[in-house]
């Protein structure tokens, strides 16, 4: 059998993870037919968006998207790619696992938590208001009026939406994840105890979709108690369920706990189209210097070939990039100190691809 799958090799030092990422999934031998279809800075001069009409349509016909990390231009009024993809194809779930690798350089040893995002609303779902602009000034008079609350004239606004729709979806995906996955518990993380109406909300809807999961262990947590929980004892927890804001900050904080964005993958998945990333941006200071770690991309394959099915050849994958690590011979400068050895981001790839090709 045969996949196709649009691949984007992104922006900055998107190209070069990417490249590692499609040498280590063709070692495996799982056959598939890349497209490869441009999108971010680069295009803006040639096609005039940072996401040409063809690149879209790839993603519409092939249902796989396999995506290097793409810049967001700044101050040229278009807006992130990424955000645009994810509401494009409704791409409710982002799902981030992070794990700890024998040899990351991490202060932490036992780790090994999945962090489900809800991807659609809360204060991601675009609904902005200018400050000074007509419709801001109305809106003020509208709160004056309804919550008689006076808010400046000088003040800009977002809106933060949770339905009950999302929420469920998010939840249940999270529940069915845990089952699936053999996790034992789920922690909701919200700020129910202030944002009442939103993520109050959401909390209601896990408690009662919990009720349909009794072999998960169900609770809740508010967000600045678990970052502080993330910090002190990461052991504790195994799959996390959070609104669109908290899993954004959290992402960042987990792959923190674990050695750093490199090693952080992502996956954003719909109803019928899934795209799967690394975590971490462009990095554009490194572009082209042959130093990042590619480990973030690889992963990202690793989760899509999990998704196809390909779990043999995922594992794989896993294994031998946990190999590298542990041995510490063909990793980049993230996972040493700056007086000892490193190797660049294809010498790191080969050591990978090298193992992934022998007998287990
Ligand atoms: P970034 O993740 O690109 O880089 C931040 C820092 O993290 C880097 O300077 C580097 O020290 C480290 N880092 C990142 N990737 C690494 C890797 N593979 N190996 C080792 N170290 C790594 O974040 P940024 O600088 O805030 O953003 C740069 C651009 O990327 C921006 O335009 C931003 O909008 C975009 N971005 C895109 C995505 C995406 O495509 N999904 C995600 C985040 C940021």
């Amino acid at each position: 059998m045969s996949y196709d799958v649009t691949l984007i090799p992104g922006d900055g030092i998107g190209p070069e993870v990417v490249e590692v990422a499609k040498r280590c999934i063709e070692a495996t031998g799982v056959k598939i037919k890349w497209d490869i279809k441009p999108a971010g800075e680069e295009c803006i001069e040639k096609y005039g968006t940072p996401i040409p009409d063809e690149t879209i349509k790839s993603i519409e016909k092939n249902k796989i998207c396999l995506k290097g990390p793409i810049t967001t231009p700044v101050g040229t009024g278009f807006r992130s790619i990424n955000v645009f993809l994810r509401q494009y194809f409704n791409l409710y779930v982002c799902l981030r696992p992070f794990k700890i690798y024998k040899g990351a350089k991490t202060k932490y040893e036992n780790i090994d938590i999945v962090l489900i995002r809800e991807n659609m609303e809360d204060l991601y779902a675009g609904i902005e208001f200018e400050i000074g602009k007509n419709d801001t000034l109305e809106l003020i008079e509208f709160i004056k009026e309804k919550k008689n609350i006076l808010l400046s004239q000088n003040t800009g606004i977002s809106i933060k939406p949770i339905s009950i729709e999302n929420s469920e979806k998010i939840i249940r995906f999270g529940f069915e994840y845990a089952r699936k996955n053999k996790r034992k518990k789920l922690t909701l993380v919200h700020k129910a105890n202030i944002m009442k109406f939103s993520d109050g909300l959401f909390l209601e809807v896990g408690k009662r979709i919990s009720q349909e999961y009794p072999d998960i262990e169900f609770e809740d947590k508010i967000v600045d108690n678990m970052a502080m929980q993330l910090i002190q004892k990461p052991e504790l927890y195994d799959v996390l369920v959070c609104p669109n804001l908290y899993g954004d900050i959290l992402s960042d904080l987990c792959a923190g706990l674990i050695g750093g964005l490199g090693l952080s993958p992502g996956a954003n998945i719909g109803e019928d189209v899934a795209i799967f990333e690394p975590t971490h941006g462009s990095a554009p200071k490194y572009k082209g210097q042959n130093k990042v770690n590619p480990s973030a991309m690889i992963l990202a394959g690793v989760l899509m070939l999990d998704y196809l099915g390909e779990e043999e050849a995922a594992d794989r994958i896993e294994n031998a990039l946990a190999f590298v690590i542990q041995e510490g011979k063909y990793v980049t400068y993230d996972f040493k100190n700056p007086d000892e050895k490193f190797v660049g981001t294809k010498e790191m790839g080969e050591a990978i691809i090298e193992k992934i090709g022998e007998k287990w």
